[in-house]
């Protein structure tokens, strides 16, 4: 009947960020719904696919592109972004250090990307409060400067990773 055709949308998604801030945790948060507390190094990059329903007729399914943070493998970067129409780009409230690392990311995301990708800031380990380094206000009012979107989220506790996930997939374009 009129009105209920469904739509169905694939979109590319990227993760970049310092080894160790919980990039593969929060794709395994969102895919498998888990968590472990010891990972093995994600090599490369790994591959994995989500599928969410926006609304009763929007569903769309992520494929995530969770790159290795690790220097050596900064050169593969590109090949990920390059096509990708969301990033997310990851630091850890804990380590000051690690929000440095993301801003060269969005520099260089904002640069070499493609001039309509969705970038998004996570601050992750939201549930290691009593470490935090990064006021929610610094990360916030630089991500808003930049014209990201921001969340604080933790792949541990479940806080703000399907949030995530969906406002990027909110900012996505569905007219097609
Ligand atoms: P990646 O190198 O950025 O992909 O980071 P990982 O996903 O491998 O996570 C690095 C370490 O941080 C692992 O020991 C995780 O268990 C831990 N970790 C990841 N996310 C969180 C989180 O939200 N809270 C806490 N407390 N630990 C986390």
């Amino acid at each position: 009947t009129a009105g209920s055709t469904s739509r169905f949308f694939q979109f590319k998604l990227v993760l970049l960020g310092e080894s160790a801030v919980g990039k593969s945790s929060l794709v395994l948060r969102f895919v498998k719904d888990q968590f472990e507390e010891f990972r093995e190094s994600t090599i490369g990059a790994a591959f994995l696919t989500q599928t969410i329903s926006l609304d009763d007729q929007t569903t769309i399914k992520f494929e995530i592109w969770d790159t290795a943070g690790q220097e050596r493998y900064k050169s593969l970067a590109p090949m990920y972004y390059r096509n990708a129409q969301a990033a997310v780009v990851v630091y850890d409230i804990t380590q000051s250090a690690s929000l440095d690392k993301a801003k060269s990311w969005v520099k260089e995301l904002q640069r070499q990307a493609s001039d309509s990708i969705i970038i998004a800031l996570a601050g992750n380990k939201a549930d290691l409060n009593e470490s935090r380094a990064v006021p929610t206000q610094e990360a916030a009012a630089y991500a808003k400067e930049a014209g990201l979107l921001f969340f604080e989220t933790s792949a541990k506790s479940n806080e703000n990773v399907s949030e995530l996930f969906e406002a990027i997939a909110r900012k996505l374009p569905l007219d097609a």
